[in-house]
Order: structure tokens, then C-alpha cells, then sequence
């Protein structure tokens, strides 16, 4: 695990639901998983301009340094920057490089980036949605640039519209999503599925209000699986927001810590040993973050630890078939 004390100073002094107990939500899960023993942890190192210049213009990481010099702000409605935010972001998208070294040295066999802010939202020219630079593209980008092929799920209730843009042309990176629809930022259409060269490289499952476990769980037998398997990556970095968790105030889907369990299980085995890393993103209940998180880092290092069930039926079926269909899956 890459994780730090220093994200907690990401804040500012109105409340936001994306908050420092968000981090402390996510430890505390971990603990009560009974989960430590099997841990190491990590200290991230922070980005460096290179780093960050692969996936974002020159002129965004000029704006957020500008408002960094001023103490903080606003970088829009949802978006905050706060005296100690520069730094937590410079950490949180170097930490999965830390991850990724610490995987090739043999360290541990998947690794978990407990960050903040989060990342997924962040495109390569706009900062937003709680996200000032995409930790996930910054990681996907340094293994690209060594000759890799990386899968990115992101199963945030959220469509993961920033690391969508970021590799949209890119046929060295398959990007899934399965997210809410229709939901914030309100892109991740069924048809929208890379362009030029990157065409096909892009899988979007834009679920119904309500869809539950069972949905998820045919999503990535019946789609996700099958696509990645076809696209044979080297890497798997996971987008792991904990939003789409019932209780979550800021979505309306019904699963449960259980399927993140059981979701997380499926989704590691995806790739050989010290081949994945998933980052954390989303997730605004803090009971719901706390048991969600520990019942999926318990199902990645082959513990069973679930504070509620798996969720059964919900709509969303027919998203799934349809995507299958449009790429071309055969079952
Ligand atoms: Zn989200």
C-alpha cells in the first residue's frame, strides 16, 4: 500500500464531501479487515514535471500552481485547492510510480494507492470533479512510455471521463468504465469507444439508476473480462471509487462492500502476480468507504471478509448485452 499522512492536508475550511476522514474512512476499513499483516507500506514520492506533462498541458499545471502560490481557491464549483493541496496531489500521482517499481522489485504481489485527491475526472487540459491531476493516467503513461500495454477498469459510480481522454487515441491503453448514467460529468456513452487509432480501445458500461451486484457481475464476466483478456495487457490499474455503494450520498446504485469484495476478486486475477495496481478514487459515505474498502483489499489478499452480503438483482442487463454486442464479445 503507498499511502501518507500528508493527504489529509488536502482540505479546505467549508465542508466538501470529498474530506481528509474520507482517508482516515479508508484506514480505519483496512484495520478492521483484519487485513494489516498481509500489507507493507509504501511512502510516495512526488510526480515530477515530466510526469505530470505526459498526460496534462503546460498551461493547467500552470493554473494550479498560480492558485497554489496564492494559498488555494476555487478551480471550479466542485473542485478545491487548499495550502497543502499542490503537495498531496504531487504525492498521490506519484505514488502509483512507487507502486509500480516496488511491484517489479517483487515487494508485494498487488498494490493498493490510498490517495487523495482523487484522479479520474482530471483530462489533460481540465482540472475537475474533486480531481486536479489523474493519478491513474500519470502511472499508465510512465508504463506506456516503456513500451507496455495498460488496462485501466474504473468502477466508480462516476464515468472516468479524465483517464477516458487522456488515452482516447491510444491503442496501447484499454479503458473501462462502468459507471451510473445518467450521472456526473455525463459523458461514458455506450458509443463512445476510442477514435483513430485508439478506436475499440475504449469499453463503456453506463448502468441504470439501481443497478446491484448481480448487474456488475455479469458486467464483467459477459464484457470486461473477455475484452481485457482479448487486449492482453501488461499492466491492470483499477480505479477503485467506493461510490457506487448503496448508502452513497452522491449516487443511486445498490451494491454493498460484499460485491466490492467479489468485484476486486475478479478483477486482480485479471493479470499475473505484481501486474496490478488499483488507485482510490471516489466514495463519500464514510461507513459505507470503511467497510467497502476492507472487504476489498480482504477478497485481494484471499481473505473473506464482508461486512454485509453481495446485492442481487437490479436493471442494467441489457447494457451489458448491448456492449458485448457493439465489441464485438462472443458468448
Ligand atoms: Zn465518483
Amino acid at each position: 500500500m503507498v499511502t501518507d499522512e500528508r493527504f489529509l492536508d488536502h482540505r479546505r475550511e467549508r465542508s466538501h464531501p470529498e474530506c481528509p476522514a474520507r482517508l482516515q474512512a479508508v484506514w480505519s476499513g483496512m484495520e478492521a479487515a483484519g487485513v494489516a499483516d498481509a500489507i507493507i507500506g509504501r511512502e510516495p514520492t512526488p510526480s515530477t514535471d515530466a510526469d505530470l506533462l505526459r498526460c496534462h498541458s503546460p498551461a493547467q499545471l500552470e493554473k494550479l500552481e498560480k492558485l497554489h502560490a496564492v494559498g488555494g481557491g476555487q478551480v471550479d464549483i466542485d473542485t478545491y485547492m487548499g495550502a497543502g493541496s499542490w503537495e498531496a496531489a504531487r504525492l498521490a500521482s506519484g505514488a502509483g510510480l512507487v507502486a509500480a517499481t516496488a511491484l517489479r522489485e517483487a515487494e508485494a504481489d498487488v498494490a493498493f494507492c490510498a490517495v487523495r485527491p482523487p484522479g479520474h475526472h482530471a483530462t489533460s487540459a481540465t482540472s475537475m470533479g474533486f480531481c486536479l491531476v489523474n493519478n491513474l493516467a500519470v502511472t499508465a503513461a510512465a508504463l506506456v512510455a516503456t513500451g507496455e500495454r495498460v488496462a485501466v477498469v474504473d468502477i466508480d459510480a462516476h464515468h472516468g471521463n479524465g483517464t477516458q481522454d487522456i488515452f482516447y487515441d491510444d491503442n496501447r491503453v484499454m479503458f473501462v468504465s462502468i459507471h451510473q448514467w445518467p450521472l456526473y460529468p455525463g459523458t461514458g456513452r455506450i458509443d463512445e469507444i476510442g477514435e483513430g487509432e485508439g478506436k475499440g480501445t475504449t469499453l463503456n458500461l453506463p448502468l441504470p439508476v439501481g443497478s446491484a451486484g448481480d448487474t456488475y457481475r455479469y458486467a464483467l464476466d459477459a464484457t470486461v473480462i473477455p475484452v481485457i483478456e482479448r487486449f492482453d495487457p501488461d499492466w491492470l490499474l483499477v480505479s477503485a471509487g467506493f461510490d457506487g455503494h448503496r448508502l452513497d450520498p452522491l449516487s443511486n446504485l445498490g451494491l454493498t462492500s460484499g460485491d466490492f469484495a467479489d468485484m476486486s476478486a475478479r478483477i486482480v486475477r485479471l493479470v499475473p502476480p505484481r501486474r496490478c495496481i488499483l488507485f482510490l478514487e471516489g466514495g463519500y459515505d464514510l461507513g459505507a468507504l470503511s467497510d467497502s474498502v476492507g472487504a476489498a483489499l480482504a477478497a485481494v489478499v484471499g481473505v473473506d471478509h464482508r461486512p454485509e452480503p453481495s446485492s442481487g438483482a437490479g436493471p442494467g442487463s441489457d447494457v451489458v448485452d448491448e456492449a458485448a454486442r457493439i465489441h464485438g464479445v462472443n458468448r
